[in-house]
This record gives C-alpha cells, sequence and structure tokens, in this order.
C-alpha cells in the first residue's frame, strides 16, 4: 500500500531530480523527471545501462504526451484512445524538451501512459513526465514486485513506492509510428489487435532491413543468472533444475505449473523466475509456450533470457 504522503515525498524527490521506483502494470520502474538530463543520467548509472538504450517516458495525459511530441499523427490518436492507460508504448518525433540523453540522441521519443493508479497519481504530483527503464540492474531480470527491486538496486535509489505485484507482469508492446507502423518490441497487446484496430497491416522488425531502429533491442535482455533453456519436448538435462510447464510436466527439483493463458503467464513469468533463480539450480527449463500471437511478447522475452 502506498501512503498519500509517501507519494507527496516521492514526488518532491523526483522534482529535486531524485529517483524513484515505481509500480507500474507492466514491470516495476526506476523513475526520474524526464525534463532533468542529470537525473535521467542516474539512472543509467544506476542500472548499468548503456548510453545507447533510450528510455521510456511515462505522461499522466494525452496533452502532456503531445507536449514532448512534435508531431502526433491521427494513429497515435487511435491506439492512445484504445490502450491507454495501459501496456502500449508509441514512438513518435520528439521535441527540443526532451533531453537527448533521455532518446539516446534519437530524434523520437517512446512514450506510455501507465495504467496502475500510483504511477499516474506519482506524474501527476510531479508535474513532469517521469523517464522509466525497468527497476534492475542492466540485463537482469525485470522486477514484477517492490522487493525484487528492492534486491536489486535498493541502496542507490531515494525511494521504493511498493504498489503491489504487477498486473501484466512483461515489458509493454512498443509501436513506432514515425512512418508505416512498426511494432518494435512484442508485448500482451498482439500485433493481430494492433492491425485489427488499425486496418492495416504493421511490419515488424525483424522483417526491417538495415540497422535496428529501436536500440533497446539487445539479443540477451531479461535473463536470470542461472543458465535458462527453451524445451520443446525434450528431456530435462541431468542435474537439478526448475522446469517451467504448462502443459506436460517433468520431474524436476523444482517443477513449476504455469497458467495456460497468456495472460495468467505472463503475469507471473518474472516472479517464477526470479524464484528459481533465487534456488542456486544447475538449470531452468521452460516448456516452449504454444505458437499463437497473444503469446508472442512471452516467447520473445524467454527467447532473449535463453540467449548466450
Ligand atoms: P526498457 O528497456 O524495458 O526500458 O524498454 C525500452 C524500450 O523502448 C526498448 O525496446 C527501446 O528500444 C524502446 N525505445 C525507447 N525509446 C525509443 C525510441 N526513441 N525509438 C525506438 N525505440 C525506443
Ligand atoms: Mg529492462
Amino acid at each position: 500500500m502506498v501512503l498519500d504522503e509517501e507519494l507527496d515525498r516521492a514526488a518532491a524527490v523526483l522534482r529535486q531530480g531524485g529517483l524513484v521506483v515505481m509500480p507500474t502494470e507492466t514491470v516495476y520502474g526506476l523513475a526520474a523527471n524526464a525534463l532533468d538530463a542529470e537525473a535521467v543520467k542516474r539512472i543509467y548509472e544506476v542500472k548499468g545501462r548503456p548510453a545507447t538504450s533510450p528510455l521510456i517516458v511515462h505522461v499522466a495525459a494525452i496533452e502532456m504526451a503531445r507536449s514532448l511530441a512534435r508531431c502526433w499523427p491521427e494513429e497515435a490518436n487511435v491506439l492512445a484512445g484504445r490502450y491507454w492507460p495501459g501496456p502500449l508504448t508509441l514512438v513518435v518525433p520528439k521535441r527540443p524538451v526532451v533531453p537527448d540523453v533521455v532518446t539516446a540522441g534519437l530524434d523520437t521519443v517512446a512514450l506510455r501512459m501507465p495504467a496502475h493508479p500510483v504511477a499516474r497519481e506519482l506524474i501527476r504530483r510531479a508535474t513532469v513526465p517521469l523517464a522509466a527503464p525497468s527497476a534492475n540492474r542492466f540485463t537482469q531480470l525485470s522486477p514484477t514486485t517492490a522487493e525484487h527491486a528492492r534486491a536489486s538496486l535498493g541502496d542507490q535509489v531515494d525511494l521504493i513506492l511498493d504498489g503491489g505485484p504487477c498486473q501484466v507482469g512483461i515489458e509493454s508492446t512498443v509501436v513506432s509510428l514515425t512512418g508505416d507502423p512498426l511494432l518494435l518490441r512484442p508485448g500482451m497487446i498482439s500485433l493481430a489487435e494492433l492491425e485489427r484496430l488499425l486496418g492495416r497491416p504493421v511490419k515488424t522488425v525483424s522483417k526491417v532491413e538495415g540497422p535496428h531502429p529501436s536500440p533497446g533491442l539487445h539479443e540477451r535482455h531479461y535473463a536470470p543468472r542461472t543458465p535458462l533453456l527453451l524445451l520443446k519436448g525434450e528431456p530435462l538435462p541431468a542435474g537439478r533444475g526448475a522446469y517451467l510447464y504448462w502443459s506436460r510436466p517433468q520431474r524436476a527439483a523444482l517443477q513449476i505449473s504455469m497458467p495456460a493463458t497468456a495472460e495468467g503467464y505472463a503475469k507471473r513469468l518474472y516472479e517464477e523466475l526470479h524464484r528459481a533463480d533465487a534456488a542456486g539450480l544447475d538449470w531452468i527449463a521452460v516448456e516452449t509456450p504454444p505458437d499463437e500471437p497473444e503469446w508472442w511478447g512471452i516467447t520473445d522475452r524467454l527467447r532473449r533470457a535463453a540467449a548466450k
């Protein structure tokens, strides 16, 4: 539970250039005033995040988003109208008021209105947009509880707000609207839903030629310390390990039965990976999720976690 005075204190910390861990519905965020370049630099230092990886800016109102965007295409209205507040990030051309450090020097900015009431109330009280990546050291598992964030960053942040476990559980879907709509990162809002709403095809980065338009797309990301392998019905490796399955159980030191719906699975994924990682086992094996559009965001995170 977050108290009223805590929110006021957190808002004051942010206005003074400090760092606050805030709950969102996707994962916990490490927030700073997005208009304060020095404060945002501290986010990169604390996370150990490379300066080439741009941050998502969180807003509490559409007008706040538009005040940061050089233009606001009609498709942004359509997508924001349907999914904000919620787990969708829109990339649009940026105004000069957004410091380069936020966008890793890009001429575009990623914007999202979070659904978690604590996050939105914090932005309102701070009266500024908040730049916030996940509240963990770079390449580690994202936090879905305040305790995860405390364990990863605890003494390096000014304040941690505990808003309970995250309801979505994986990072937002990221769509670029700087040209034809382009899915930069899959999430729980699926490609199929986006295409249905926009009434036209949405490309994905894997199909795009040339350099990545999204510098945050590091291959290894979201990874536990314990080696993670994705299995398609193969037997488990030798040694002691954890097995996360949604349809076919196998005997393992730690057997974790996962929900068979994408929503239920996403909500529990990082929590279970944190738990398995803390158990000091030889490996974490994961049964490959169903090959269906609504599972694509989940499979993306697992594939990156398994990457060497
Ligand atoms: P995270 O690392 O979870 O904070 O995710 C940030 C995501 O937003 C990454 O996939 C970034 O590449 C993407 N992103 C942020 N800003 C931009 C931008 N200006 N252009 C393209 N992608 C962006
Ligand atoms: Mg992250």
